[in-house]
């Protein structure tokens, strides 16, 4: 593989081809433009949808790559690789000539009560929240260290039984109770989609929780801070979109 860069060199790019270089620009471009397209075929503006990239299945140079190409959004599943991959940016951001601005973290995976302390000292907004007692950990974690967290409840809106996320039919009540927390706000709903051939088969999934929220909203169920849906990933994100979707996370279609 063709090195761009002589060794030594500590900027954003020493450690990745110039192929894989190519290929990330090609595909945050692709990527931003389907988001353009779907906002356009439903007359949304594209500044509505914001862009999380999944970082889970990258390399640690990959993700230098899209943050120097200027994402600033950034997401894991998992805890342990959350506060790795922090600690590594935030290393390699110290010794960059140029500065960039600051990633902001998005936790997306399931959460344990036992790992909140460790996920909220990076993680700005946890979208995975599915129990009152979770938001609770979270809630009481946060106030200690007067931090505000954003929250958003995970449904589990194609109700299979193997998924996290609350029951559709408790979801509007556990936002109601976790949005009188401390400490935290809730902003909005999350989704994950059945794996489906057909993006289209998806559909029904957004267009219940956009419903659910529609609800709450009408309940009055977080204020003016509940405003965010965050639903799509590579398979069917423009589907989201057309239904709603305020941040998509997305992943494949980025590091592939
Ligand atoms: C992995 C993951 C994504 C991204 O999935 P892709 O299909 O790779 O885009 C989005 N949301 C959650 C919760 C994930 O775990």
């Amino acid at each position: 593989m063709l090195h761009l860069w002589s060794a030594g060199r500590s900027d954003s790019f020493c450690d990745v081809t110039t192929t894989n270089r190519k290929k990330l620009t090609d595909n945050l471009a692709a990527v931003r433009e389907r988001i353009a397209a779907a906002c356009g075929r439903v007359k949304r503006r594209p500044q509505e949808v914001r862009l999380v990239a999944v970082t889970k299945s990258a390399s640690l140079a990959a993700i230098k790559e899209l943050v120097s190409l200027g994402q600033e959004d950034l997401a894991e599943s998992r805890v342990q690789q959350l506060t790795q991959r922090a600690e590594e940016l935030a290393a390699w951001r110290a010794k960059l000539e140029s500065p960039l601005p600051p990633e902001r973290w998005h936790m997306v995976g399931q959460l344990q009560r036992n790992k909140v302390k460790a996920c909220i000292a990076v993680a700005q907004t946890i979208h995975s929240v599915d129990s009152l007692r979770l938001a609770e950990e979270i809630s009481l974690r946060a106030q200690r260290d007067n931090r505000q967290l954003d929250l958003l409840l995970e449904v589990n809106c194609s109700e299979e039984s193997q998924k996290s996320g609350v029951a559709v039919g408790a979801a509007v009540h556990l936002a109601e109770q976790v949005s009188t927390l401390k400490a935290i706000r809730l902003v909005g709903l999350m989704t994950m989609a059945p794996l489906v051939a057909n993006a289209e088969q998806a559909r029904f999934t957004f267009v219940r929780l956009r419903e659910l929220f529609e609800e709450a909203q009408h309940e009055k169920i977080g204020g003016r801070n509940f405003d965010q849906l965050s639903m799509g990933m590579s398979n069917d994100f423009e589907v989201a979109i057309e239904e709603g979707a305020t941040i998509v996370r997305i992943g494949t279609a980025l590091f592939q």
